[in-house]
């Protein structure tokens, strides 16, 4: 089967590749429609690793993924050939004290996909377990289906700070990660979301998307109140700024995943009994963000703004580097 293998950094060619072949039992075939491009899966293309993680062998990139279920193996209940799926990346070990006890996305032995060692899902097929394997409604396109990946970013982390309706909520960054916590904190009644990025465009999308106040903090500044923060920018300026604005007794998420460590003031942070959440991927949200998106809560497919053919892999991913504040999601259609 042909899939997109990243060789080496700026090296990505479709190759030929080993066919998954059938699913054993627990696990099924998906024949692959359409997958996203992540923010990672560009870092490893332009510099073949982040942080820890270094490509040393070939590998396939793409983890956004919604698919055809074309087999299933013995025992799956519940998934049946011709269902429309969206695919959890990360296969946890299922048996460690974190899985027990459902914080699976701190699993040692996680497996995600495109995180070196482990394939991703570019490829014309996968073979993946069937606790990860989520049927989509009638009604739900796969292009939505290859969403539920980032939104369930943005469900976990407004799980983790515990967005509630009423509440005012500051977005620092508006990128894919910024703009899926605008959609999510609107969808969970928040009464006021104040969002801040560098970028104009993105701003605006943000707007668009249901963000009420826009600010460009290069010039600008929060000029209010809030109750909780989600820094999703990575700018060392960020996580200070959230700190010094939000209200005693307030929670921040940090959200995705910056490039370098961010300093802040803990002592206003002590004082001012500021809750501060990691956030690492999610755990448990693709059935409560495909039920978000079903319930027409929030327009996911608004962040699409570029489609490639699958031939065309190679050109999404030149088209990706540098990042254009113009450039929404990018979804690769198989
Ligand atoms: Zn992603
Ligand atoms: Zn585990």
């Amino acid at each position: 089967m042909k899939a997109l293998v990243l060789n080496k950094p700026l090296d990505l060619e479709i190759s030929d590749v080993p066919d998954p072949g059938a699913p054993p039992a627990g696990f099924v075939r998906v024949k692959v429609d359409t997958v996203g491009i992540c923010g990672s899966d560009v870092h490893y293309y332009e510099h073949g690793r982040i942080g820890d993680f270094v490509v040393e062998k070939p590998m396939i990139l793409g983890h956004e993924t919604a698919g055809v279920i074309e087999a299933t193996g013995e025992g799956v209940d519940g998934l049946t050939v011709g269902d429309h799926v969206a695919m959890e990346p990360g296969v946890s070990c299922g048996d460690c004290g974190y899985c027990e006890s459902g914080r699976y996305n701190l699993c040692a032995d996680m497996a995600f996909w495109a995180t070196p060692p482990y394939d991703g899902s570019l490829a014309e097929y996968v073979v993946h377990p069937a606790r990860f394997t989520y049927k989509l409604p009638i009604g739900m396109s796969l292009e939505e289906g290859a969403l539920i990946e980032p939104l369930s970013v943005a469900v976990h982390a407004a799980n983790r700070v515990d967005v509630l309706a009423g509440e005012t909520v500051a977005i620092n960054g508006a990128g894919t990660i910024g703009a899926v916590c605008v959609l999510v904190a609107k969808a969970r009644g928040a009464a006021r979301i104040i969002v801040t990025d560098v970028s104009p465009e993105r701003l605006e999308r943000a707007i668009v998307l249901g963000a009420d106040v826009a600010v460009d903090v290069r010039s600008d500044s929060i000029s209010e109140p809030f109750d909780v923060g989600m820094e999703a920018s990575g700018h060392p300026e960020s996580l200070p700024r959230l700190i010094h604005g939000i209200r005693a007794g307030g929670r921040i998420a940090i959200v995705g995943m910056a490039n370098q460590n961010i300093n802040f003031d803990s002592v206003t942070a002590g004082v001012k009994e500021i809750d501060i959440h990691g956030v690492f991927r999610y755990a448990n949200t693709y059935p409560m963000a495909i039920d978000l998106v079903a319930s027409a809560q929030l327009d996911i497919a608004s962040l699409v703004t570029h489609r490639f053919a699958f031939e065309d892999a190679v050109k999404a991913f030149e088209y990706a580097i540098p990042p254009l504040p113009a450039t929404g999601k990018i979804l690769i259609k198989l």
